[in-house]
């Protein structure tokens, strides 16, 4: 009834994307417009949580500017509010992070930044597995769990075997000991 059992075969993981760069995560030199707010946004899908801690993409804030600066009113008093805050973990609560023409604060939680440094992000993620590679595991699966089932059978086996043996020890025992 049982055979000896084949080595199960475990399916190779799907291939690790690339880890993305710094590059990956600034905002086009060439993309920036001059005649709105230059300050450096992360915009709703701008957080990269494959990485743990996460990692921002930046972009361009965009919004009016206000007469005689390179700021929009809303970053105008988030760089005030920064400006006064004395901790990094301050200044990167109050979600200031720079102009987008120049390179990111120390703060700000992206690649490259003294923040960074400290928190050494790492990339966790793998690619998302397509639909044939998740049949493909189920179908590993499934062998598996056969396998599982056939050593099971075989080790039910071997214990009645065992316990006639034992019998057949004890019978012995008593009729000639
Ligand atoms: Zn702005």
């Amino acid at each position: 009834m049982s055979t000896t059992p084949k080595a199960v075969e475990v399916p190779s993981a799907p291939t690790k994307k690339t880890i993305p760069g710094i590059r990956e995560y600034r905002f086009p030199v060439w993309d920036i417009d001059m005649s709105t707010c230059i300050g450096r946004a992360f915009k709703e899908d701008s957080k990269d949580k494959r990485w743990k801690p996460h990692i921002f993409r930046e972009s361009q804030c965009g919004r009016q500017l206000v007469a005689g600066s390179d700021l929009c009113l809303f970053c105008t008093t988030r760089k005030e509010k920064a400006d006064e805050a004395d901790t990094d973990v301050a200044k990167a609560k109050l979600q200031w992070n720079g102009l987008i023409t120049e390179e990111p604060p120390t703060w700000t939680h992206m690649l490259g930044t003294a923040w960074a440094e400290k928190s050494n992000p790492v990339f966790t993620a793998e690619e998302d597995p397509t639909a044939a590679e998740i049949d493909e595991l189920c179908v590993s699966l499934g062998a598996a769990h056969a396998e599982i089932a056939d050593l099971r059978d075989m080790l039910a086996a071997k214990d009645a075997e065992n316990a006639e043996l034992l019998a057949k020890l004890a019978y012995i025992k008593l009729a000639f000991l």
